[in-house]
């Protein structure tokens, strides 16, 4: 099968009274069986295909929500940080016309600087996810890349990227959050929290155990941004689940209670390493969930 066309650099749509922007903040290629978990290749192949080196192609959307507070970025990349050889390795490009990243050509666009950012809300800290949270300076030092900005992680997450072992430590980068901790912009939480008005955050633990997704909720529409949790609109089925994630069945039953509130609330899901799908509906075809566009 030939790929769906990749989504654009920015997709703006309404949740309630918020306009929301999907900003693409790069493309990244990981191993399709890792990304699959158990699943057999000729099943995930239909739905994503590999490259010869046996690589699906995925994207890294952050989502920024026009809040009557401030603006709050979701997720911020990869970030510029590092070497041509890791970016070889995970097939990353994010280069950004200016010398950072996609999404800060993202940003540019929609008329919004770094220092626009009041709040950035992290669902773990991988370097996928938590990369752009600094940026790499001329003088080789990693500054916050947004200076105004709190940042928001569960603290167990914190805890966890700073604590790693042999399994765990590939996907974390001190530059990535110790910055933010010396700056004094991080502001740690424990469990489901309304950050501000109607904007929360809720544990989903399984593909780490302090994984959290981002609810949105105004006038009565709600949105979630799942996060690693079901990161593509292929993983919807509940045993598609992620071979890096480090508690596999606590993701299967995390998924199991999302996704049928998910399904009945019809809260629109926004997936960010879907290179295509931005965002859409879960529906239960009576066999197993699946993505219905809206
Ligand atoms: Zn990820």
């Amino acid at each position: 099968m030939t790929s769906p066309a990749a989504s654009p650099l920015v997709q703006t749509r309404t949740i309630g009274r918020w306009r929301v922007h999907a900003i693409q903040a790069g493309g990244q290629k990981l191993d399709g069986g890792a990304m699959f978990g158990v699943v057999p290749k000729p099943l995930w192949e239909r739905r994503i295909p590999a490259d010869e080196r046996n690589r699906i192609q995925l994207g890294m959307r952050c989502l920024l929500v026009e809040h009557e507070s401030g603006l709050v970025l979701i997720d911020t990349g990869a970030g510029n940080k590092e070497s041509a050889k890791f970016h070889d390795i995970y097939g990353i490009e994010n280069a950004g016309a200016a010398g950072v990243t996609q999404l800060e050509d993202g940003l540019r666009q929609l008329g919004v600087g770094p220092s626009d950012v009041g709040l950035v809300i992290n669902t773990h800290l991988h370097f996928d996810h938590a990369g752009g949270n600094t940026r790499r300076e001329e003088d080789g030092t990693a500054t916050p890349s947004f200076p105004s900005a709190r940042y928001v992680v569960q603290q167990g997450e914190f805890d966890y990227a700073t604590h790693t072992n042999e399994r765990t430590a590939a996907s974390y980068f001190p530059h990535n959050f110790e910055p933010i901790m010396s700056a004094g912009l991080l502001d740690p939480v424990s469990g489901p929290r309304e950050i501000v008005a109607g904007v929360s955050v809720i544990p989903t633990p399984g593909h780490v155990p302090f994984h959290q997704s981002i609810r949105l909720e105004s006038d009565g529409e709600v949105a979630l941004y799942l996060g690693d949790i079901v990161p593509t609109a292929a993983h919807l089925p509940l045993p598609w689940i992620m071979g890096y994630d480090v508690e596999p069945l606590v993701t299967l039953e995390t998924k199991r209670q999302l996704l049928k509130r998910a399904a009945e609330e019809e809260w629109l899901l926004v997936f960010e390493h879907d290179a295509s799908v931005s965002w859409g509906r879960a529906v239960h075809d009576g066999k197993a969930y699946t993505l219905a566009l809206t």
